[in-house]
């Protein structure tokens, strides 16, 4: 053994220590870290051939890396919508990489035990029924890319083409409706052989809403003539986290033949609360749907979960077996599920989190998260300097400059902002209208933190001219 890894091994509790020690100081000072840190990065250093041993690398990263890392843990990143990790989520995390379980298959572990027991706690999360099969998988885009998959092998069921096989061409062109598609749909499209601009999207309920117009949603499907499509609904948007009604949708199911992929990428978790449930009703009556975890259920990147009512056809995409082996049978291994053969157990942080604080802990969130952003509208629209460009239907603030939002001039705010190191919001334009969006997700967020964001969002503001 190479002397250095050796002397890591005859100390590694001592190792872990210090990694331990570390840790605790960064997570403690997370809340006055500055939020973002644009520019200023170190150069490269060449590869060492001789190693420093684990104690010297870890002050080589504290030293060059660790103070330009974000804050995006802390309570008041509200860029994009990024969660943080709870401390259960932290636990389980670490301790996947202690037991490093490669959960492809389930021969000699119990960890795809481990993986099914939370995918069933999840279902149960989201009102999903015992039907749904579930993975995991690294975010909601891959979860996307999944249920978009399952969707172009039941078109094939439905046009007589066997699509793992033949490839998606053998389709002809696809048709996929939606009204406010998240980018991760296009990409999907691209990704599986379907196309970026087979992607069709369906007029929006008037009042500059970004959910869709059922009846426009119908006319399109009856102008296909009967040919068997695939309809993406969005619940929760990231601008205004606005709600397709999933239960119209599903019902359009009766006269036309779709496929019904649900983005309930952070939306999803509108079920937890009995006060915001009613936004996912219907989310049963999906054939796939996409959650992501890293967002409000605050466990560390990489996780979100995909569910389908065909694992079937699931199987027939991604099975890993020699064709002469046939299709697995019973309940598949998670290597034929998804694309990654070898897996992560990124299961076991959401288990972590969800044993910790379980279905009221992960609600209590959601709640305060909501109500912070509630409140943040209603400071920001007091202000002379802002106004809200949208109501805030959930837990994302949509708001611009309340004077010549021009985009130079929003992106001058959001660069000032980000500059200040208080908070961290992200650019979006929403109907034509350049405005900044903060979304609320994270477990530390409190009441003062609002304060704080306001007064930073003021000082941007300030600092947007010419
Ligand atoms: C964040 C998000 C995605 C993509 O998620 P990743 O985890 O970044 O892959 C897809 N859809 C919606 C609605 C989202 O909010």
């Amino acid at each position: 053994m190479d002397p250095v890894l050796a002397d890591d091994l005859s100390r590694l509790p001592d190792l872990l220590q210090s990694a331990r020690d570390f840790a605790a100081e960064e997570v403690t000072g997370i809340a006055e870290r500055p939020v973002a840190r644009p520019g200023g990065r170190p150069g490269p250093v060449p590869l060492p051939s001789a190693g420093i041993g684990a104690e010297g690398a870890l002050a080589r990263f504290a030293e060059r890396w660790a103070p330009g890392f974000s804050g995006s843990a802390g309570p008041r990143y509200l860029g994009f919508v990024t969660g943080g990790a709870t401390p259960a989520a932290v636990t389980g995390d670490w301790l996947t990489s202690v037991y490093d379980q490669n959960v492809s298959g389930g021969g000699d572990s119990f960890a795809t035990a481990l993986e099914r027991e939370t995918l069933g706690w999840l279902r149960e999360l989201f009102g999903l029924g015992g039907e749904y099969g579930g993975a995991f998988v690294t975010g909601a885009t891959v979860s996307n890319t999944v249920g978009l998959a399952v969707a172009r092998e039941w078109l094939g069921e439905r046009l007589g083409v066997d699509v793992s096989r033949e490839g998606a061409a053998a389709l002809g062109p696809v048709d996929v409706l939606s009204g406010s598609p998240h980018s991760s749909v296009t990409k999907a499209l691209s990704v599986l052989g379907i196309g970026r601009d087979r992607l069709r999207t369906v007029p929006l309920l008037p009042g500059g809403r970004e959910a869709v117009d059922v009846d426009a949603l119908a006319a399109a499907l009856e102008s296909l003539g009967g040919r068997p499509a695939i309809v993406v609904a969005n619940a929760g948007t990231v601008n205004t986290v606005d709600f397709d009604d999933l239960r119209a949708v599903a019902a359009l199911k009766e006269r036309y033949d779709f496929w019904l992929h649900v983005d309930a990428a952070f939306g999803g978790f509108a079920a937890l609360s009995p006060a915001y449930a009613h936004l996912v009703d219907g989310l049963d009556a999906a054939d796939s749907v996409c959650v992501d975890l890293h967002k409000w259920l605050n466990v560390p990147y990489d996780a979100a979960v995909q569910f389908t009512r065909r694992q079937d056809l699931q199987v027939r995409v991604h099975h890993n077996a020699s064709p002469y082996l046939g299709l697995p049978s019973g309940e598949p291994d998670f290597l034929h599920l998804t694309p990654e053969n070898s897996r992560r157990l990124r299961a076991l942080p959401a288990w972590f989190s969800l044993m910790a604080y379980g279905r009221d802990g992960h609600r209590e969130i959601v709640e305060r998260n909501v109500a912070l952003a509630r409140t943040l509208g209603e400071r920001l629209s007091e202000t002379a300097e802002s106004v809200l460009v949208a109501p805030v239907r959930l837990n994302v603030v949509c708001f611009t400059l309340a004077e010549r939002p021009t985009r130079e001039r929003v992106h001058a705010m959001a660069d000032a902002i980000a500059a200040g190191g208080e908070t961290f919001v992200t650019p979006t334009v929403l109907h034509g209208t350049h405005a900044l969006r903060a979304a609320f997700s994270n477990w530390r967020t409190e009441g003062a933190d609002v304060e704080r964001v306001v007064d930073a969002v003021l000082a941007g503001a300030a600092r947007a001219e010419p």
